[in-house]
């Protein structure tokens, strides 16, 4: 079999009510970067770049497509090994890899329709066919109901089942952010899980001090307290704390992630399948992370072939440590709206009490709607 063509699909959607994070910049519209990998035995795969989609589209049109044509998609890795050579000697790693990344899940979706196998089949099998997923949402909406509006919707979340939720922090105010959080704590009660993500947006004193408040109130994750180039201070974090700090979703290829699990500056290294180099780059990960007894739960934030490939991957990744109740890693299930997510696969992620069923069919096991292409389709 051999590539024929690469076609790269730049999406955008406006969001139905704008949010923030601790980050600042308010999403009023919501991008994607899509690309599809057609063959000459008429077999077709798809795949999902993170970040900023006409900077990936340029990525994947200018610099990766030309080494893919005429080649054979079975040979993943050897052409993950190529296109990471190609690149690598231009500092671009971050949206560079976010391309590979989408080629990858690309090409693990040819070998599975060319197989007949669901991809996680391709990569070592499922330890669980059923993912536990938590709800991320409680960004900043209304900045006059911040607390109230974070109750809300979690309580919407406790009533659909979900058993977890990671709601944002980072308002400039340690007692703004603890407010908030004990507000929605004190709403669901102790028995569902509670994240907080603060999207880099601390300091090592301040998130060491709001990490001890934050214990007290049973938080089950720190995500991202400190800034990623600051991998000194995340092991600092990571020490002082009890609680674990999670982060990696800013992260790319198994380089970056050997150095934070080396330094065990994470508890939980969070690497996205459409960023970090795809799925045969995330499985790497997962094993250094292994290796390590540190636990890979895979940041997810895109469209249903991402969360598909996240799914495919998660039901691959084994139980650590293995126990008679182990802690199944957990699918990130963004809860705002998002087309590219919720239509663009069909309806197959739909959860019951907060389950949602790994894909079975050939490939990523989704039904790409070339409608909803054609309707978001910007370049
Ligand atoms: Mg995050």
């Amino acid at each position: 079999m051999k590539i024929t063509d690469v076609i790269t699909h730049q999406l955008l959607c406006d969001v139905q009510t704008p949010f923030t994070s601790s980050r600042g910049w308010w999403y009023k519209t919501k991008g994607a970067m899509v690309v599809e990998i057609v063959t000459d035995e008429g077999l077709i795969g798809w795949g999902d770049c993170y970040g900023p989609a006409s900077v990936a589209k340029s990525v994947v049109d200018s610099l990766l497509k030309p080494s893919l044509i005429g080649r054979d998609p079975f040979d993943v890795e050897v052409l993950w090994e190529a296109l990471y050579n190609k690149v690598k000697d231009y500092g671009l790693t971050g949206m560079t890899i976010s391309g590979i990344s989408g080629v990858d899940i690309a090409l693990w979706d040819i070998i599975g329709k060319a197989t007949g196998k669901p991809i996680h089949k391709l990569i070592g099998g499922a330890f669980r066919t059923d993912l536990t997923a938590y709800a991320t949402g409680l960004y900043f909406t209304d900045m006059s109901r911040l607390t109230e509006t974070a109750v809300e919707e979690a309580l919407g979340y406790k009533a659909q089942g979900f058993p977890a939720v990671k709601m944002k922090i980072g308002l400039g105010s340690m007692k703004k952010d603890l407010a908030r959080i004990e507000a929605v704590r004190d709403a669901i009660g102790g028995e569902m899980l509670l994240m907080v993500d603060a999207n880099h947006c601390y300091n090592v004193p301040q998130a060491i001090q709001i990490g001890r408040e934050m214990e007290k109130l049973g938080i089950h994750w720190f995500e991202e307290p400190v800034s990623p180039e600051d991998l000194d201070g995340y092991a600092e974090v990571s020490q002082a704390l009890d609680m674990q700090v999670a982060g990696g979703e800013n992260e790319f290829t198994k380089f970056s992630f050997r150095e934070i699990i080396n330094r065990r500056a994470m508890d939980i290294v969070q690497p996205d399948v459409c960023a970090a180099g795809g799925i045969t780059e995330c499985k790497k990960i997962a094993a250094l992370a292994q290796a390590h007894w540190v636990q890979c739960v895979p940041h997810a934030w895109g469209t249903a072939i991402g969360l598909a490939a996240t799914m495919h991957f998660l039901a691959s990744l084994p139980e650590c440590p293995p126990c008679l109740v182990p802690q199944p890693p957990m699918l990130e299930y963004e809860q705002t709206y998002n087309p590219f997510r919720e239509e663009l696969g069909g309806d197959v992620f739909s959860h019951q009490k907060g389950v949602v069923k790994v894909p079975t069919g050939p490939g990523l096991g989704i039904e790409i709607n070339r409608e909803i292409l054609d309707r978001f389709k910007v370049a």
